[in-house]
């Protein structure tokens, strides 16, 4: 099949979060399994310098946005037999210091950037000489190509490719003033509450989930939840009415770049059977961060944007609690200034117990990963999370809220001693996770039990090879929708 991804960001060229690994590591699954796959991603600062393979392609195009025309240009960079990445040049929308934002304020014009982008997608797909079957789009960011489509259907595009839409995070839907609504120079007819309006605003993830022929979602739960009133942003109404179309989808791993035994970033490697290695990340870490170097004190990472949703206040509230008992906690995150001040303050409270470093830091977090001895994510909801499986790889154990893909992808002792790999708790409150916490220190001080514990969470195979039938299977659906339609 031939599958076209479109993504505001893809790792490695670009990354702010899971999306970036998720769509980056698909692709590849994609092309690994036979499948022709082509990516379609923005042009960002750096990216050229720092892939000197990219080529130029001779092709300029020119796109009405609003009552302006937009010019662009295309490259492009062969990864792997079947598997090409196109990026779209636009250096006023993409040349930035940032992806989305600047010192924590969003670009003002993210809405024109990415109906842009969102109308590229849709032109390439319609007059590349290589044409897809599907195209695969991501996030609010690109949630207006299928209304684009189906437009461009109506007035005349013979047979194009079918859409489907993975939500990574209803929370962020890209919604903006009505204007905003011109610069799609779709018809008014698609501004409407079944379509891309919201309240008088335009919504992008709205549009997508209503015009896309399949929509998907990162972990089955998540799925669920997405459509209760409770978890559904507002959106739930219909993403019932479209639930024979939705399903929820495990994001998978990317093991050649997530593992303990082949990693450049990991001052020594370890495998189930050869466990030396954890603890010299372990006492590396320490030493690295300026922790007292002690194989003996139980250590606690979290690498996190430091957002709402990533549970940082009860998270506060329990390290607060408990770091009054012998344990030590590494954080490595970015985001809120406020929440950035909290983990200072916990840190001053702490001083020998705590090491913080703010900034988005790739090795570090490889290093964190390896060298702790559980890793906390106490999400308020969590669509998928990929920390959490890192973790389970790195033999570090997850200690999660049971919500989202954080509840798929771990198992608890209570609900399998024999193939337990992390500790769940429930109620979003900082007891709750204290009580984890200290449910951590017990299995730590048990080795036999920590040591089963660790065994099965490096044992559990979350990889893409495994998962990507499930999208191949979400594609050919598609297909068959839109021979129906
Ligand atoms: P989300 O996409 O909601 O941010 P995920 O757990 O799905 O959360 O994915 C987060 C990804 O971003 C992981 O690959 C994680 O290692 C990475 N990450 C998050 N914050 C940082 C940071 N400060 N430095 C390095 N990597 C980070």
């Amino acid at each position: 099949m031939k599958i076209l991804l479109a993504s505001s960001e893809v790792y490695p060229y670009s990354k702010t979060g899971g999306l970036a690994d998720m769509v980056g590591a698909l692709a590849v699954a994609l092309a690994n399994a036979g499948h022709e796959a082509r990516v379609v991603t923005p042009l960002y600062r750096g990216i050229r310098e720092k892939f000197p393979a990219l080529r130029k392609v001779d092709w300029y195009f020119n796109l009405p946005i609003g009552l302006r025309w937009v010019p662009a240009e295309l490259w492009e960079l062969e990864v792997a037999r079947g598997l090409k990445i196109y990026f779209i040049d636009q250096p006023s929308y993409f040349d930035r210091f940032g992806i989305y934002q600047e010192n924590h304020v969003s670009y003002a014009d993210n809405d024109e950037r990415y109906i842009f982008f969102s109308k590229c997608v849709a032109h390439l797909a319609r007059y590349l000489p290589w044409r897809p079957d599907v195209i695969h789009v991501h996030d609010w960011q690109t949630g207006l190509v299928p209304a684009l489509v189906k437009h461009q259907k109506s007035e005349g595009w013979e047979n194009p490719p079918s859409t489907c839409l993975t939500i990574h995070n209803l929370a962020y839907q890209g919604v903006f003033p009505e204007e905003a609504f011109a610069l799609t120079n779709l018809p008014a007819s698609l501004f409407n509450t079944e379509g891309a309006e919201f309240f008088g605003l335009l919504n992008c993830l709205k549009a997508g989930i209503a015009y896309a022929d399949f929509i998907t979602t990162v972990s089955p739960r998540y799925a669920r939840e997405i459509t209760t009133e409770e978890s559904g942003c507002g959106l739930d109404g219909l993403l019932r009415r479209r639930q024979k179309h939705l399903v929820g989808i495990l994001n998978g791993v990317d093991y050649g770049e997530w593992n303990t035994t082949r990693n450049p970033h990991l001052p020594k490697p370890y495998s189930v059977g050869r466990m030396a290695g954890k603890k010299n990340n372990k006492l590396d870490l320490q030493k690295l961060v300026g922790l007292p170097v002690d194989e003996s004190v139980p250590l606690f990472g979290t690498i996190s944007r430091l957002a709402e949703q990533k549970g940082v206040d009860i998270q506060l509230g329990a390290l607060s609690e408990m770091l009054n008992t012998n344990m030590q906690f590494v954080l490595l995150g970015s985001g809120s200034p406020e929440y950035e001040r909290g983990y200072r303050d916990l840190a001053r409270q702490f001083p020998s117990k705590v090491a913080i470093q703010f900034g988005y830091d790739e090795t570090l977090a490889h290093r964190i990963e390896a060298g702790c001895d559980f890793f906390l994510m106490p999400s308020r909801f969590e669509p998928c999370g990929l920390n959490q499986m890192y973790s389970l790889r790195y033999g570090t154990i997850p200690i999660v809220r049971a919500t989202g893909g954080l509840d798929d992808s771990v198992i608890d002792w209570t609900q399998n001693p024999r193939l337990a790999t992390g500790i769940k708790f429930f109620e979003y409150n900082s007891r709750s996770l204290a009580k984890a916490i200290r449910k951590a220190l017990v299995l730590f001080n048990q080795p036999k039990l920590f040591q089963i514990c660790r065994r099965n969470a490096m044992k559990a195979d979350f990889s893409w090879e495994r998962t990507v039938h499930n999208y191949v299977s979400v594609y050919e659906k598609c297909r068959q929708l839109e021979k129906i339609n």
